[in-house]
């Protein structure tokens, strides 16, 4: 049961360790300063035993007679003899003892011998707390930024399998966990063992055989330490899951606020939200519980120690200094036990987050770049799709797809919902790799090339706008690290947006709030249309751009779109055809499968698929 609680200690220090050793200077001296303030508790112990001899009406004139015939001693006592000795000789010059007249030093040694152990004992063991807290703060910082790299870092189908409440829980509550664990454990996790261990020792100096029965009772209380520990890393576990759901409640009712408030739905969700509460008080109910009762378990375990060593002291009759000594040595020790174990309860509290961060951390992305990838210079021929087939899972989304598209072509994807159209999209950006067959750039298979390069050279306008809060004009400046602010100013005069921006409170530099709510559809994507201007990529992919649009934003809109489609490969994905009619060319994907491809005039006068689909919306030549 031991090794089990080992276990978790070693596998989180493994885990930390990288983070740690950035800070090992004030990690070590935290550590260096818990191990003295351990001895400092051992020291204290021996302070009290110390003048207490001393003040004893029998008090011993020096060691030396008390140590009687030293050459009838064990080795050991021997060697405790001596350093008696040796210490008595200076301690004697500075301390009181009764029966003797005390000269100026001794006055002072006595005033001064409590109060600067104390004050040691006490700054030493500040000076740990925070030499240790410094670097756990560090740590966790450094490890929540590690936490949005690898998640940033990681491909999309880790994203479709994960709630955004798990993703946002990992980034900010897990690390917060560790965070309060390293915070409250770290420093007591060095400072109490060897506290324990200084404590022993100055028992077992005093009277080995009373300590050694006093002991027998301690390694019962691990029993309930660690079956506790286990309710406790159990409780914390449903908690977590808990609190992970209902982040997720919470961004989806955010996010969601039109359609909650459209269906009214206020209150359900608010409903739900309360019954996650209550669950969430009661596990934390039950951590409290599995922790609180720990210290009295381990006290009225510990106790019975206490009762038998006041028995036997009465009975062996041991000396009075020695009596205090060995009983206030035995109610020191249970303090850092109970502080040991309540580090135990963190570590197991702490688990289940621990845990989940090491698994983003181990996380590899799916779409993985190529160790040496070949440089892209520019954009020279073309895009083609050589018999490209793809499926997320078991079903086949794409099927032998296969397009060549030379450099400047605008080409238009039309088909009904589900027929694979944004996979496609997917696949071009490489946030999935083709199950069979390639997508090549100018030759080069796309997975041969960096990520980076692939997509510094491309351009995505989405149905779906996202806007950063941050301002208008770095929102824009965003599609290009570095572009200036005539650059920008630039983009947002083709983009059609220049005019409404300036009529912004402090236009390029208004902040746009999260999600945008003070802009309108159109002036979104007008922004999201800027910012593929200052991205000036020869590849610009439109996944349904304007769907989202009422007819006079689809106007505006899509004048900006034929501008910034001006010199540029397209590839246009599109519902409403009427987008289509300026497409040099034309695929129609039905379950996965080109299923037609000509001109606009040629595929609606060819009375197919795409001519049935302009019938419907109304849309003629
Ligand atoms: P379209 O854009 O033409 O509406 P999609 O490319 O979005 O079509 O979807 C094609 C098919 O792939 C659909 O059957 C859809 O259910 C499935 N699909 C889309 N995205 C995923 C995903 N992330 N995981 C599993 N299946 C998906």
């Amino acid at each position: 049961m031991r090794d089990f609680k080992m276990q978790d200690l070693a596998k989180v220090l493994r885990f930390g360790w990288p983070y740690l050793r950035r800070y090992l200077g004030r990690f070590a001296s935290g550590v260096m300063l818990a191990v003295l303030f351990g001895l400092t508790n051992a020291i204290l112990l021996w302070a009290i035993n110390t003048i207490l001899i001393r003040m004893s009406p029998e008090a011993p004139a020096s060691i030396t007679q008390s140590a009687g015939a030293t050459h009838t001693l064990g080795r050991v006592e021997q060697w405790k003899a001596d350093l008696q000795k040796g210490s008595e000789a200076v301690v004697d010059q500075w301390l009181p003892r009764a029966g003797r007249q005390a000269d100026w030093r001794q006055i002072v040694g006595g005033l001064l011998l409590f109060p600067l152990l104390a004050a040691l004992r006490g700054f030493v063991g500040y000076g740990s707390s925070y030499c240790l807290a410094w670097v756990s703060e560090r740590v966790v910082n450094d490890l929540r930024v590690e936490v949005l790299r690898k998640l940033s870092s990681l491909s999309l189908d880790y994203f479709n399998k994960a709630t955004t409440g798990d993703l946002i829980t990992r980034v900010n509550g897990d690390t917060a966990m560790l965070q309060r664990c390293l915070n409250g454990g770290l420093s007591d996790l060095i400072k109490e063992p060897v506290t324990v261990i200084g404590l022993v020792a100055m028992l077992f100096a005093i009277d080995w055989k009373l300590t050694l029965m006093v002991l027998v009772f301690f390694p019962l209380v691990i029993v309930p330490i660690v079956v506790l520990g286990k309710k406790v890393r159990r409780s914390a576990k449903a908690g977590l899951n808990t609190t992970i759901t209902q982040a997720s409640l919470i961004v989806e009712v955010l996010s969601g606020i039109r359609v909650v408030k459209a269906f009214n739905l206020e209150e359900q969700q608010v409903e739900r939200f309360q019954r996650m509460s209550k669950d969430l008080v009661a596990h934390s109910m039950r951590t409290t519980r599995a922790k609180e009762i720990t210290n009295p378990i381990i006290e009225s375990i510990g106790t019975l120690g206490f009762g038998l060593l006041v028995v036997v002291i009465v009975l062996r009759q041991v000396k009075i200094e020695d009596m205090v000594t060995l009983l206030t040595g035995v109610a020191f020790i249970y303090t850092p036990i109970k502080k040991l174990a309540g580090v135990h309860n963190l570590i197991q509290q702490t688990h289940s987050g621990i845990d989940r961060l090491m698994q983003v951390l181990r996380e590899k992305p799916s779409v993985e770049e190529t160790p040496h990838p070949v440089r892209l210079s520019g954009f020279q021929s073309g895009l083609a799709l050589d018999r490209v087939g793809f499926s997320y899972g078991h079903e086949t989304v794409l099927a032998d797809v296969s397009i060549e598209l030379p450099r400047g072509t605008k080409l238009g994807i039309a088909g009904e919902s589900g027929s694979g159209k944004s996979t496609l999209v997917n696949l071009l950006f490489r946030f999935y790799d083709p199950t069979s067959g390639a997508i090549r750039i100018d030759g080069k298979d796309l997975r041969e090339l960096s990520l980076h390069d692939l997509r510094e050279r491309m351009a995505l306008v989405s149905q779906e706008v996202v806007l950063f809060d941050m301002t208008v004009a770095e929102n824009i400046g965003c599609g290009r690290p570095g572009a200036t602010r005539a650059e920008i100013e630039a983009a947002a005069k083709a983009a059609f947006a220049h005019d409404f921006i300036q009529r912004l409170p402090e236009g390029y530099d208004t902040r746009v709030a999260e999600r945008g709510l003070n802009l309108s559809g159109g002036q979104r994507q007008r922004l999201a249309i800027a910012r593929a201007f200052v991205r000036n990529a020869p590849i610009l992919v439109l996944d349904e751009a304007t769907a989202a649009l009422d007819a006079q934003s689809e106007a505006e809109v899509q004048v900006a779109i034929e501008r910034l489609e001006e010199n540029r490969t397209v590839i246009c994905v599109a519902h409403r055809l009427s987008t289509l009619r300026n497409m040099d060319r034309i695929i129609v994907l039905s379950a996965g499968r080109i299923v037609e491809d000509g001109t606009f005039t040629g595929l609606v006068q060819s009375g197919g698929r795409f001519a049935d689909m302009a019938r419907r919306q109304g849309v003629g030549i």
